[in-house]
């Protein structure tokens, strides 16, 4: 028995270093069946990603090879698929389930974060992981053969594609790109920034929000999500979008231009007009699975860090860069930061399983706004004690800053969750005025009682 009393801490299958940063009561949480699958995954990064880091690079610089997928990472999906990994994220209310909870899954995520491409050779990556979601729990059945199971199997590629470049897109009540109907087509004309690149021709469709009713009174059901095939006539890559330098080969980011272009009005998903009530639906596990994958990206940032602290190559005056004391204040530091980021998104998770996606809109938000900043703050440090190495390609650490820096925009930007948690917050100022109303009616009442004169303070207008 552990000095908890839980006899699952006692396992000693949580015992390897797959469970060694995970808190107690997160282990007290994990069926066999997560136990199994967080360690499967560890072993999976730890012996079949990361030792062929460069030659997914390597395959990827080759001559043509820039836009298409690289056979390694094919191969790696029917290895993983077969070792039963695939689809991890999709928590287990779904009947297309593989049975974890969003904190089971938590923990497989941060292990896939230790490698930017990991998650793929799962198919627990962005942004197939949120359309596959929005998919299992809006399509009709019959969608849900067509479009959806090709996704599960891993066999197909989608896009998401919200954002419009001439509006402020995280207010989706904006989004301008008009779709009409006419007979048994929707025809749409617009522009669209993000989503994937067509230049990967393995992309097979986009779920695009669109404006079907732009007069509607009720600004909520003025849009309309509908799957639209990247082989529809009339849609124009202008170019691939950089990010911050990086073209995010062979996925990339693509801009668009649609002109007259043409779906069939089955592809409507949930129905005209209802796109919100999938955005709604969409805000779950989702919105943070960039935050649990920065956690492990974090981690093997510091490892890097640590390493080069004890490089005896790289001695300033004579001392290992780990002994200042400045750079052990550091390492402390981030540490803490660390732990922090992990709590929070484990937390994020928890609560989505025992109260729901709705209720823990807070938890999430309070995640994609905390974590991305932390996992900058951290990485940034570690290329700081790697020097001027540090931000080159010698290491991976300048990828990894720019996809924690990117997390922060990605799935909305943080002033807007900010916004949302500020807004539920100030809600809560009523309930203080009359908790003080009452502090203040009480003193009255034992001053009296005491015989102590009444000394004026101010709470403000409480009445
Ligand atoms: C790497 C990457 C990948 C992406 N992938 C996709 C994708 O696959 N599909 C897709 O559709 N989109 C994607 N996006 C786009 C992303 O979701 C949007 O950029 C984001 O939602 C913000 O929309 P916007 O760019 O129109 O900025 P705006 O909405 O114009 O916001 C700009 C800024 O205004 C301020 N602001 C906004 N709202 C508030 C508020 N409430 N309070 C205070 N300040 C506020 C903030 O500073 C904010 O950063 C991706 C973005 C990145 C960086």
């Amino acid at each position: 028995m552990s000095p908890t009393g839980s006899l699952s801490l006692d396992n000693p299958a949580l015992k390897t270093p797959a469970f060694a940063r995970l808190p107690s009561w997160t282990k007290e949480k994990l069926s066999p069946l997560a136990i199994k699958k967080i360690q499967d995954v560890y072993d999976w990064v730890e012996q079949e990603c990361i030792p062929r880091e460069q030659i997914m690079k390597a395959q990827l610089e080759g001559p043509g090879n820039r836009w298409k997928t690289p056979s390694l990472m094919h191969e790696l999906r029917e290895k993983a698929k077969d070792r039963g990994l695939f689809n991890l994220f999709l928590p287990n209310h779904f009947v297309e389930s593989p049975g974890l909870t969003n904190l089971e899954y938590s923990c497989c995520a941060e292990i896939m974060g230790r490698v930017y491409w990991a998650a793929q050779t799962m198919n627990c990556h962005a942004p197939e992981t949120g359309n596959i979601e929005l998919l299992a729990k809006y399509c009709s059945e019959e969608q849900k053969k067509k479009w959806l199971q090709p996704l599960l199997d891993g066999t197909a590629a989608s896009a998401y594609s919200m954002t419009e470049p001439d509006v402020a897109s995280s207010d989706a009540t904006q989004i301008g790109i008009r779709m009409r109907r006419e007979g048994d087509e929707y025809v749409i004309d617009g522009r669209k920034l993000y989503g994937n690149c067509l230049w990967n021709k393995e992309l097979g469709f986009y779920i695009l929000m669109g404006c079907s009713a732009p007069d509607n009174e009720d600004r909520w059901k003025r849009h309309t999500m509908i799957i639209v095939p990247c082989a529809t006539p009339g849609i124009t890559q202008v170019r691939n979008l950089t990010i911050m330098g990086y073209d995010h080969a062979p996925e990339g980011h693509g801009e668009y231009v649609y002109e007259n272009v043409r779906v069939p009005a089955e592809n409507v998903i949930l129905g005209e007009g209802r796109a919100f009530e999938i955005a709604q639906g969409r805000l779950g596990p989702g919105r943070i699975h960039h935050c649990m994958r920065l956690v492990g990206q974090c981690e093997r940032a510091y490892e890097l860090a640590l390493i080069r602290c004890r490089d005896p190559a790289k001695k300033p005056r004579g001392r290992f860069i780990g002994e200042f004391d400045s750079n052990i204040e550091r390492i402390a530091q981030m540490r803490l930061e660390l732990d922090q980021a992990r709590l929070v998104v484990l937390n994020a998770a928890d609560v989505m399983d025992t109260l729901g996606n709705k209720a823990g809109k807070r938890a999430i938000a309070q995640s994609k706004i905390l974590v991305p900043r932390m996992a900058t703050r951290i990485i940034d440090e570690c290329m700081q004690l790697y020097g001027g190495q540090g931000l080159t390609q010698h290491t991976p650490l300048p990828e990894m800053w720019t996809y924690a820096r990117f997390v922060r925009v990605a799935d909305g930007p943080d002033a807007a969750h900010r916004h949302q948690v500020g807004r539920e917050e100030m809600k809560t100022a009523e309930g203080f005025r009359q908790r003080h109303a009452e502090y203040l009616r009480r003193y009255r009442e034992l001053a009296e009682r005491y015989g102590e004169k009444v000394v004026s303070f101010d709470y403000g207008n409480l009445e």
